[in-house]
């Protein structure tokens, strides 16, 4: 298993800002501890990062969130990348989308992906179909994710493990996978 873990748009909009969610702010010590037993093994961390240009297509639903080159793309500090790590910036739902992503997957040969951030039912979901249409092993961390209520995020959770096959995991099995890297 050649692993790679996502962090998937812990920004300030969508943490503290524009879509505050108290959820969101609960899973960063979990997303933290597994970000360090990462970088501690040489296991890959690719930050994907909303950042959009004003009209873009999802601007009609939600209004103007994560402008490019504004505070509320930024990803949130506590979380703030090292020099190491990867960011994929996107414009929609999926980081595969019109990025350099499934190149940079090919290239550090990854077959198996933890997914962690927010929301659960919208880009952790989303991105989890394009890595099953891929063949890719998904890993998502139940206490490493959030929506907006419980709700939310349970529904996203069953739907992806149904339809998707993904395996539903928690912070500390995280790390014991993250643990069993050679
Ligand atoms: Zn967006």
């Amino acid at each position: 298993m050649n692993l790679a873990v996502f962090v998937i748009d812990m920004i300030n909009d969508f943490v503290y800002e524009k879509f505050r969610n108290e959820r969101a702010i609960k899973i960063i010590p979990n997303i933290k501890k597994i970000l360090d037993k990462a970088r501690e093994k040489n296991v890959p961390i690719i930050y994907l990062q909303d950042c959009h240009l004003k009209g873009d297509p999802e601007e009609s639903l939600w209004g103007p969130h994560a402008l490019s080159n504004t505070k509320g793309s930024e990803i949130i500090t506590e979380l703030k990348p090292h020099k190491k790590d990867y960011i994929i910036l996107k414009r929609t739902y999926s980081g595969f989308y019109k990025t350099d992503l499934d190149l940079l997957l090919k290239k550090l040969e990854v077959d198996s992906v933890i997914l962690l951030g927010v929301s659960t039912d919208i880009c952790v979901q989303n991105n989890a179909s394009d890595l099953f249409y891929r063949g890719f092993n998904i890993y998502v961390v139940k206490d490493g994710t959030a929506s907006i209520n419980e709700e939310n995020h349970e529904v996203a959770l069953n739907y992806m493990k149904n339809i998707f096959n993904v395996k539903i995991i928690d912070s500390e099995e995280a790390i014991k996978l993250l643990e069993e890297v050679k």
